[in-house]
């Protein structure tokens, strides 16, 4: 078994069973990509089991903090239960379902959706990678299902030397699913859609939209970043009459429209706009037009934090422009799902849109990822998607 020395007085964070070990933080030691490694403090004393990465700057990634336990097929078959086992207590009104959520469910580098009666993965971390196969076959164990379609497509797998790799890892047959999510039928593609699929992290804030539309009587709405349109169908759901998306990926708009037309609802009235959302919020303000809700759902523009100051000018030019286009007395849902740009600074931000754009709004709710996306204590830095619910004044 290979050790990783660390430096005096860097043990503090496994201590508090942060699962990052930094390549700063090494004295000496060092192992293959992937492989079981001991992390001992400066004087020897055990601090974790881990999965040594040679290439990336978050060197080790902790499995676990307790000496005797055994990092071996057992070890993921009880993980893997434990974040399934989570899940069906959740409530969760879906069978679209993140299982493992990484980092916060004691698997750093993993990640696995569920969508109906089709699993998919991604795994993004030399560790992950390494036992990909015992993991494949605990998953589909422990679910009860065959097929497992694999999306290890991400950029971050370049920060820790591993290629991309994507398609049936178990099982095969289409890669369109429909899942039910709050009653909706909503399409996606596992092989054609972004990360694994959906963005099921926005699930309860979909439904939230569907509530606030009816309760505020919305009948125009601009969803931004639609993607696939689900807050789209939740505006229709919640009885909004006009729907306009935008997103600049036409296969995504092209699934929105279908969502739209599968749960019943009318598309005469509604627009799929295949345009740059600041640019379309600019040219629909010269139009003179207005709406009674919009949301704004950007992708992740400050990926750490060292983006954040660009960032913060493009999440306040975005929500700028969209307090203006609002009606008075209209609903705004602004996100961001960038780590690097916390709920504290997000909100300084869309305070100083509203300021530059002489609106006044009330805080109706703040919002956050669905549970089965959790964060817990040790690990705070896992919490990534922040929005408000706006009402204009
Ligand atoms: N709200 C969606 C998820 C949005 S993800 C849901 O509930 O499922 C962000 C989306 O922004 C992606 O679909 C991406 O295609 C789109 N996008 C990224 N940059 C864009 C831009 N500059 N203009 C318009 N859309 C953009």
């Amino acid at each position: 078994m290979k050790s990783i020395r660390l430096r005096d007085g860097k043990e503090r964070s496994l201590q508090r069973r942060h699962p990052w070990v930094f390549e700063g933080s090494i004295a000496r030691g060092s192992a293959d990509a992937g492989e079981l490694v001991r992390v001992e403090a400066h004087d020897g004393r055990f601090l974790a089991w881990g999965a040594y990465s040679p290439s990336s700057m978050i060197r080790v990634r902790a499995w676990s903090f307790v000496e005797t336990e055994r990092i071996d097929a057992a070890f993921f078959q009880v993980r893997l239960q434990r974040a399934v086992r989570l899940r069906s207590r959740l409530a969760i009104a879906s069978d679209g379902q993140r299982l493992v959520h990484g980092e916060a469910d004691g698997l750093p580098g993993l990640i696995v959706d569920r969508y109906g009666d089709v699993l998919s993965a991604q795994f993004l971390s030399a560790g992950a990678e390494r036992w990909r196969e015992t993991i494949a076959d605990a998953l589909l164990q422990i679910t009860g299902l065959q097929r497992l379609y694999e999306r290890s497509d991400a950029s971050v797998r370049a920060l820790e030397g591993l290629a991309e790799r994507t398609g049936w890892l178990r099982g095969e047959g289409p890669t369109d699913v429909t899942i039910q999510e709050h009653g909706w039928a909503l399409g996606l593609d596992v092989a054609l859609g972004h990360k694994t699929g959906y963005y099921l992290d926005q699930r309860d804030n979909r439904k939230r939209f569907a509530d606030l539309v009816r309760q505020f009587g919305c009948q125009s709405v601009l969803n931004c970043y639609s993607y696939t349109g689900g807050f789209s169908v939740a505006a229709l759901a919640g009885g909004a009459t006009e729907v306009v998306s935008v997103d600049s990926s036409a296969p995504a708009l092209a699934q929105a429209r279908d969502n739209l037309r599968r749960n019943g609802f009318d598309d005469s009235r509604c627009g799929f706009v295949d345009a740059d959302v600041n640019a379309t919020l600019r040219e629909l303000i010269a139009a003179g037009r207005s709406f009674d809700a919009i949301v704004l759902d950007p992708p992740k523009f400050a990926p750490t934090a060292a983006h954040a100051e660009r960032a913060a000018r493009a999440y306040k030019d975005i929500n700028r422009l969209a307090l203006r286009l609002l009606a008075p007395g209209g609903l705004l849902l602004t996100f961001s799902c960038s780590g690097g740009v916390n709920a504290d600074l997000f909100h300084k931000i869309v305070a100083g849109a509203g300021i530059d754009a002489g609106v006044n709004a009330a805080i109706l709710q703040r919002l956050e990822g669905a549970r089965d996306h959790p964060t817990t204590i040790e690990f705070p830095e896992g919490e990534y998607l922040k929005g408000l619910a706006l009402l204009k004044q």
